[in-house]
């Protein structure tokens, strides 16, 4: 079926619509006729993407929403129910990174991790869930390649990605009579706010890149591709030579995999395995 067919007039629910890949997607699942509705913590930078969107001519409603608070999630759904009706994808998109190593990290940083990304995606499928069995809709959970092997340096990133995973696959069997679509998505490095927003290990926000943004995907390709796993209802949704490698590998050579995945992140400049 044709994206466009297949998306028009879908109602489309997108956390961390604010910035980088929760904004591609919203900005092209509006233009290829889906109705979206966006939630993230800073309203301003909703009003400009809503707005943006609303002068190409599309259909979108939101609301500040912060993942980490189950009200605000019910409201989020609250919002799509109220503007259009029905929910046919909820997409857990908001997420948070971190860099340090476990020896020196705060505990506060994982809590902080599991808070946006385990339990941000939990809230919203809390409410969003009875309205995808109405729809026979689809669950997505924006994972990462930190999801499917640890990433050293991310002890928080890669356990909360782990844990959506489990979350969702349970979900999954849970609903396989009821015709909901669960996916994860593991995007590789993509190019976002998503590091300069990463704690390091005493909690603030590192506030630089470690790593050449210009050489990593598109969040616009991230959201094609994500788009491309919803209509085909897949389960797993791999984006990059990384990603299926990596889940290829370690299948066969998981020792192999730990130390690949060491070296690319001890190359980083300043990285916290090289200490
Ligand atoms: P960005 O930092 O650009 O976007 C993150 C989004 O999450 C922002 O819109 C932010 O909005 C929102 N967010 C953060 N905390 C909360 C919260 N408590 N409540 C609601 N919204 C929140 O990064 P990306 O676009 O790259 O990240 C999107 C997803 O993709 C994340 O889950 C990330 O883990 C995943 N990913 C990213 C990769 C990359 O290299 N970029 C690779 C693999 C996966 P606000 O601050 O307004 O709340």
């Amino acid at each position: 079926m044709d994206m466009r067919k297949f998306m028009n007039d879908k109602v489309i629910v997108i956390t961390g619509a604010s910035s980088g890949i929760g904004e591609a997607m919203a900005r092209e699942y509006a233009a290829m006729g889906a109705k979206v509705v966006l939630g993230a913590r800073r309203e301003e930078e909703l009003e400009r993407v809503a707005s943006e969107i609303e002068t190409c001519g599309g259909k979108v409603a939101y609301i500040a929403c912060d993942v980490t608070k189950e009200k605000d999630c019910q409201a989020l759904i609250d919002k799509a129910v109220e503007s259009y009706g029905r929910i046919d994808v909820m997409i857990c998109n908001a997420g948070l990174s971190m860099r340090a190593l476990f020896d020196d990290c705060d505990l506060e940083v994982l809590h902080r991790l599991m808070d946006v990304n385990f339990w941000g995606t939990v809230n919203c499928t809390k409410y969003a869930l009875p309205w995808l069995q109405r729809s026979r809709g689809s669950l997505v959970g924006i994972s990462s390649v930190a999801g499917i092997h640890g990433l050293p340096g991310r002890t928080g990133y890669s356990a909360s990605k782990y844990a959506m995973t489990g979350f969702l696959d349970t979900i999954r069997i849970e609903n396989l009579k009821k015709g909901v679509h669960v996916m994860t998505a593991c995007p590789g490095f993509t190019a976002s706010n998503v590091r300069f927003a990463a704690l390091t290990a005493d909690g603030t926000q590192q506030g630089e890149t470690p790593r050449n943004e210009a050489r990593m995907m598109t969040p616009e390709q991230v959201a094609h591709i994500v788009a491309r796993g919803i209509r085909r209802r897949k389960r797993l949704c791999l984006m990059e030579w990384e990603g299926r490698a990596t889940h290829h590998l370690k299948k066969f050579f998981p020792a192999l995999v730990d130390r690949l995945f060491y070296m690319v992140m001890a190359n980083e400049p300043d990285s916290p395995l090289k200490r």
